[in-house]
């Protein structure tokens, strides 16, 4: 199948582009790497009016470290995050999550900032801002507005980004000195979509969690914080105990609905499984 006709506008500054989607209202759609929009134009899921390629826009292509944040503008590609220092070295959540995501082809045109937008509750990125408490910046005609991740995902692929607003960054906690990140995911395949995953990170103080942030992808219609395992694990080490603990408050976190992939049964079990995989990483790298 072919996409529908609909017509192209490629901007050359935010301007041009609120302009754009004032002008043409909700039959507008942003075109950013395409990774995700264009298999949608052809499969006939999105038929848009017109595209708005805000690919070209500058500005939105940086990494930025500014203290206690690190600032990712939203057309950095996968590939871009996969392959910077500052992202391994001071977010090191989110680039371990980056090779998770599809296959290198896609991650060399897909977008930070298309990922979130799209908030698809399978995706790699969506947890992980969750699991970090990141911000995100949408940017209208009228202003800049910073979203907290917890409140920015709102369900299967609904976020709280209103329809003339531009994604056009994420500010990232920098990790303090005895953080740890864990990213894994279960995939039937390399590059496919996750059937669950875990964005975590602890911050340990004498060899003891002082705080778990636990980040499932997945397992419901957007990231979920695993908030009873969380505070189960706060005051433990990560030892034999302290998997038992969290997997036993984890079943009360996550109600995981049935999908092509697995059913929900089988979803609880897989995420018990990567939390006790990060807790043991944790005891060997301590
Ligand atoms: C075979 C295959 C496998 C894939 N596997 C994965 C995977 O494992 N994990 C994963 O997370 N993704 C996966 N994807 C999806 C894809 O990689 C990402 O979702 C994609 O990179 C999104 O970025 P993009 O720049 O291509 O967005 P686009 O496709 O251009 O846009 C996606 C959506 O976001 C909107 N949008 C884009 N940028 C902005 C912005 N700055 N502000 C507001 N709205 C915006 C668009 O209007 C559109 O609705 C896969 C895709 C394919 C085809």
């Amino acid at each position: 199948m072919k996409a529908a006709d609909f017509e192209y506008v490629r901007v050359t500054s935010l301007a041009q582009a609120f302009e754009q989607l004032a002008q043409r209202g909700e039959s507008a759609q942003i075109l950013a790497g395409g990774q995700s929009l264009m298999p949608m134009l052809n499969l006939r899921l999105a038929t848009p009016g017109c595209l708005i390629d805000i690919g070209g826009l500058p500005g939105l292509r940086d990494i930025r470290h500014d203290g206690a944040m690190l600032h990712v503008g939203a057309l950095v590609t996968h590939r871009q995050l996969q392959e910077s220092a500052l992202v391994s070295r001071l977010v090191p959540l989110l680039a371990q999550a980056v090779p998770h995501v599809a296959h290198l082809a896609i991650r060399n045109a897909g977008t930070l900032g298309g990922s979130l937008a799209l908030a698809d509750p399978a995706a790699e990125y969506p947890a992980v801002a969750l699991a970090l408490g990141a911000t995100l910046v949408v940017q209208g005609a009228q202003g800049v507005r910073r979203i907290a991740a917890g409140d920015f995902f709102q369900g299967l692929y609904q976020t709280a980004r209103l329809p003339h607003e531009i994604l056009v960054g994420v500010e990232f906690p920098v990790i303090a000195p005895g953080g740890r990140a864990h990213f894994s995911e279960l995939a039937r395949r390399r590059g496919d979509f996750a059937m669950v995953g875990l964005a975590a990170q602890f911050q340990f103080s004498d060899g003891i969690i002082a705080q778990a942030r636990l980040a499932y992808l997945a397992v419901a219609d957007r990231p979920v914080l695993a908030a009873g395992a969380m505070a189960a694990l706060q005051g433990r080490a990560p030892d034999d105990e302290a998997v038992r603990a969290a997997r036993v408050a984890l079943a009360g976190d996550l109600d995981p609905p049935g999908d092509l992939q697995c059913d929900p049964a089988t979803k609880r079990h897989l995420a018990g499984v990567l939390l006790a995989r990060a807790i043991e990483q944790m005891r060997q790298s301590a």
